[in-house]
């Protein structure tokens, strides 16, 4: 099938998209349900009233671990859904160009082209190389002239 992307198709693709956007969500607020309550009958077998404080508190925290990690991807679910919903969706942030279904298949979240992805890319792999530099540079002189040490 040639990969012309029609109004039409295009239009079907989107649709798609959202419901399987929407599977997604569905998937993992169950899991996390099931791993919340996983947890929380595991712990009530340790039935030690000294230990139940810390316990409490340690339960806390990997919940809040989990939900804070599982919310980001809650999140950019729901962020994708909201841009269908407005029809922004699929359009690159930065040039206003269509992103192809291939890129929004295999990335459903991102919110750039590829052309515009690879110029950040490119930006920040030689912002990196100059810090990369930097780094080095600092790591010689310490080594070379480590003169705490004579
Ligand atoms: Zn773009």
């Amino acid at each position: 099938m040639a990969k012309k992307s029609t109004a039409a198709n295009r239009k079907k693709f989107l649709a798609d998209l959202h419901e399987h956007l929407l599977e997604m969500k569905t998937k993992l607020i169950n899991e996390i349900d099931s791993e919340l309550k996983a947890e929380r009958e595991g712990n009530k077998d340790e039935g030690m009233d000294t230990y139940d404080l810390a316990s409490e508190e340690r339960d806390r925290e990997i919940n809040f671990i989990l939900s804070d990690r599982e919310r980001v991807k809650i999140k950019q679910i729901d962020d994708a859904l909201g841009r269908m919903a407005e029809g922004s969706y699929g359009v690159c942030e930065s040039c206003g160009l269509e992103i192809a279904q291939e890129r929004l298949e295999a990335m459903p979240f991102t919110r750039l082209c590829r052309d515009c992805q690879q110029d950040m890319e490119r930006e920040a792999k030689s912002q990196r190389r100059f810090d990369d530099e930097r780094n080095t540079y600092r790591k010689l002189g310490s080594t070379d002239a480590d003169e705490d040490n004579i």
